[in-house]
């Protein structure tokens, strides 16, 4: 038996007039890179959009990646998978966006031009915090437990939707 493989987590996030079909492929294809195991994946959350309301609800969610890829290798990965459903959907419905960040890789603290580890905006945003906690409801972030982090955030028009 090897050494265990690092934990990442993952956040999806997408506002596609179907988003809920783009993230459940990305969380399929997720499950499907090399050297990786998708151990958990929370439920779809919609959040209303920040900015101008004229456009579809925002879907995110989190996933729980055991890999062995290193973090830079990862985010190509991720980065691909990005690129792959902006094309696929260019040809059909026009531009739309994957977004899908590396929020946490095991205790890492990166800081490169490419990859800030843990994700610098996670903290603030009720969208990566409420599916974080329903998959790691005891996780420490920064060295503070997940549910201070919660209370500091406002709930930011967040629901959950029912599994399918
Ligand atoms: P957003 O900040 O809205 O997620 P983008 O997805 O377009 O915007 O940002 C992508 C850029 O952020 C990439 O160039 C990538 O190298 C950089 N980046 C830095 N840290 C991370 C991270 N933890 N996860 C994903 N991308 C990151
Ligand atoms: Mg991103």
């Amino acid at each position: 038996m090897g050494a265990p493989s690092p934990l990442a987590y993952i956040g999806l996030g997408s506002n596609l007039e179907s988003p809920i079909e783009q993230v459940r492929e990305a969380l399929t294809e997720l499950a499907r890179l090399p050297l990786s195991r998708l151990v958990a994946a929370s439920s779809l959350y919609a959040s209303r959009p920040v900015g101008p309301q004229d456009q579809p609800d925002f879907i995110n969610a989190v996933a729980a990646l055991e890999t062995r890829l290193s973090p830079l290798a990862l985010l190509d990965q991720l980065q691909a998978l990005e690129q792959q459903h902006r094309r696929r959907r260019q040809r059909h419905w026009g531009p739309r966006t994957l977004d899908l960040d590396l929020l946490l890789y095991a205790n890492d603290h990166i800081n490169s031009p490419r990859l800030r580890v843990p994700h610098p905006q996670m903290t603030a945003r009720a969208f990566v915090l409420l599916p974080l906690a329903e998959i790691a409801p005891s996780l420490d972030l920064l060295q503070q437990p997940l549910s201070i982090w919660l209370e500091r955030v406002e709930n930011q028009g967040l629901e959950r939707l029912p599994n399918a």
